[in-house]
């Protein structure tokens, strides 16, 4: 364990398209043997002496990156992830010229930096998807202010970040519309994720309505 590293149980991983993608090479920069895996939850079973944040049995997560430059002016921002220098959780070659290895596994670890606390409320299995799916989703939203209580939200398609995309709106008090070719998703949309309107995109009648809406945001 290096001097700002902390030691990870891995308890629960969640299963991000990029994983798929990635053991299939379709992006054709796999690296061999690979262990995809990055919405890792898990247990603290050690932390070196200088991590702060952490300590043995605190409940944390690791999301796709697991190291970057930090001193560039991306990192002092808070951008890491624009980083020349950034490591992904798997699938790159880290500082001493090995792969990094994910979450699909027993334990890693990882810089403190790169690791984040659960809350106790939050369930290690439910929220390992927030490590790249939620992130994904929520940091735009906050970054370019679409987390006002009464705006309007339209989500377009009802997949896998579009579904986070309308439980974060309504956490933030929005009114969510969601916007799909499939007319199926529309129980799940009201139902299940509690979205306030539901529009079938290849309706023109039923998207007269998002124009009028779209007028109404720009106060
Ligand atoms: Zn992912
Ligand atoms: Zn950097």
């Amino acid at each position: 364990t290096g001097d700002d590293d902390v030691v990870i149980k891995i308890l629960y991983c969640g299963i991000c398209h990029s994983d798929l993608h990635s053991i299939k090479n379709d992006w054709k920069n796999a690296k061999y043997p690979m262990i995809p895996g990055h919405e890792i939850a898990g247990e603290v079973t050690e932390a070196g002496k200088n991590v702060t944040k952490f300590k043995a049995g605190d409940r944390v997560g690791v999301g796709c990156m697991v190291n970057s430059c930090q001193s560039c002016e991306s990192c002092d921002k808070g951008f890491e992830n624009h980083c020349p220098g950034m490591i992904f959780t798997y699938n790159s070659v880290d500082r001493d010229g090995t792969l990094t290895y994910g979450g699909y596994s027993s334990m890693v670890v990882v810089h403190e930096r790169f690791v984040v606390r659960f809350p106790d409320a939050m369930p290690l299995d439910k929220g390992a998807p927030l490590l790249c799916a939620g992130i994904t989703v929520y940091s735009p939203m906050k970054y370019h202010g679409l987390n006002v209580p009464g705006m309007h939200l339209g989500v377009l398609g009802l997949g896998g970040l579009g579904h986070v995309a309308v439980k974060f709106g309504k956490a933030f008090g929005m009114k969510v519309t969601v916007i799909s070719s499939s007319p199926g998703k529309k129980q799940e949309a009201l139902e299940r994720l509690g979205a306030d309107a539901f529009v079938v995109s290849k309706d023109a009648d039923e998207m007269k309505v998002c124009r009028r809406v779209r007028s109404s945001n720009k106060t």
